[in-house]
């Protein structure tokens, strides 16, 4: 105890106590400023899970027990409002049957999306425009934009642009893991095809700054990125994409890009995907075994109750035995960090691939994005610059794209 009569242990004391009392007062600082600030992230494919049989979003579920890692427990825990939900749609055959299919498979999932929404309008509101995300929070209620991951549900007719804007998305990248009808992917073993975007891409684009659509660059090669920046009229977004100066990888982009996209006004939003942030060997019998198990039972999300626990057992048997090297926290920092030092606060964002593959250890669900906060505090960015992060910065894109489109609609 320190008296009146200080002494210099008392002074060490004191100032270890200080030293340590930083990181737990940083904590506290992080969670109250979720509350303050819009908390939104760009890329969450959580909509996969909506149509899971007795799986609710408003119940509390565990990435052990199901692989979510999205609920509104968990929202609550994290102190997320929300973002946008993706419409995530695999690349199939480029054939007519392949389109239709693709097609009806993702206008079912936006009207998953709505379904969830309308099922608890007391907790959850669709967002259409920049400025919802404030009032819906105002509330009390958390926000839901839609998205899109991969154009191919549009197959060859871009009217089906306008059919998906009208169902409520408002942001929508042309390509996933291998190229398609729209433009080349960042990561299609074959190499490029169209080196950028096809002749459709390129009215892809048009067509998604008419409708007044926030174009996504992740997942595009570097030559669509390189075209989307140069024909978007309104600056364009990377929902989900890490630095390539941290690790280099094709799915993350480089410094001259990041500050291009900077330039035009865009933003990147920096992912939690581990094969992006650490070197991750393929193991065969790894992906033999996950697949067997696939055989054995069906698709995962078509499971409940006891069968689903009986998948889970049997797949975490198959992750002990084949261990794979997982990201940290720490790496998703090392981006976010970096983008930060080249383009400061103004253009960069948090995309975490929740549900898709994201999570990392120290931050396995969306209940400990806290963390990123009080890892910024403690590097000395401010409460300003939380809420640029957070969302201001994709809100500031998305009302710029309003702004054009509403523009092309007095022409
Ligand atoms: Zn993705």
């Amino acid at each position: 105890m320190c008296g009146r009569k200080a002494n210099l242990g008392c002074g060490i004391f004191a100032l270890a106590a200080l030293l340590l009392a930083a990181p737990a007062s940083f904590a506290a600082d992080a969670r109250d400023i979720h509350e303050r600030i819009l908390t939104l992230d760009s890329h969450m494919d959580t909509p996969m899970n909506f149509a899971r049989p007795g799986w609710d979003m408003m119940d509390a579920h565990t990435f052990a027990g199901d692989l979510s890692q999205i609920d509104y427990p968990r929202m609550v825990k994290g102190g997320l409002d929300g973002g946008f939900f993706t419409i995530y749609t695999p690349q199939g055959p480029r054939t007519q049957e392949g389109f239709a299919a693709a097609r009806d498979a993702a206008i079912r999932r936006a009207g998953e999306i709505r379904e969830m929404v309308a099922r608890h309008s007391d907790t959850f509101a669709l967002a259409l425009r920049a400025d919802d995300a404030g009032l819906i929070a105002a509330s009390g209620k958390r926000i839901v934009y839609m998205s899109m991951e991969n154009g191919y549900p549009i197959g060859k007719d871009l009217t089906l642009l306008k059919t998906f804007y009208e169902l409520g998305v408002r942001m929508a990248g042309p390509v996933h893991f291998t190229n398609n009808d729209l433009g080349d992917s960042a990561t299609d073993p074959k190499g490029p095809e169209w080196h950028g975007l096809s002749a459709l891409g390129k009215q892809f684009v048009a067509e998604a700054n008419r409708l007044g659509i926030v174009l996504d660059a992740s997942h595009a090669s570097d030559d669509v990125f390189d075209q989307m920046v140069a024909l978007s009229t309104a600056p364009i977004i990377l929902s989900h994409s890490g630095a390539k100066a941290v690790f280099n990888h094709p799915r993350n982009i480089d410094d001259a890009r990041i500050m291009r996209l900077a330039a035009a006004g865009g933003v990147i939003q920096i992912n939690s995907y581990s094969d992006y942030l650490v070197e991750t060997p393929n193991i065969p019998a790894r992906d033999a075994a996950i697949r067997a198990l696939g055989m054995k039972y069906g698709p995962f999300r078509a499971l409940a109750g006891e069968r689903l626990n009986a998948y889970m057992a049997e797949r975490h048997a198959i992750e002990a035995q084949y261990p794979l090297p997982k990201g940290s926290i720490d790496d998703v920092m090392a981006h976010l960090l970096h983008a930060l030092k080249l383009v400061g606060a103004d253009h960069v964002g948090i995309g975490l691939d929740w549900d898709g593959g994201g999570g990392v250890t120290g931050m396995e669900d969306v209940a400990g994005i806290p963390e990123i906060s009080r890892r910024l505090l403690a590097a000395g960015y401010t409460e300003a610059d939380l809420a640029k992060i957070w969302g201001g910065n994709a809100l500031r894109v998305m009302r710029q794209v309003d702004a054009k489109a509403a523009e092309y609609a007095r022409k």
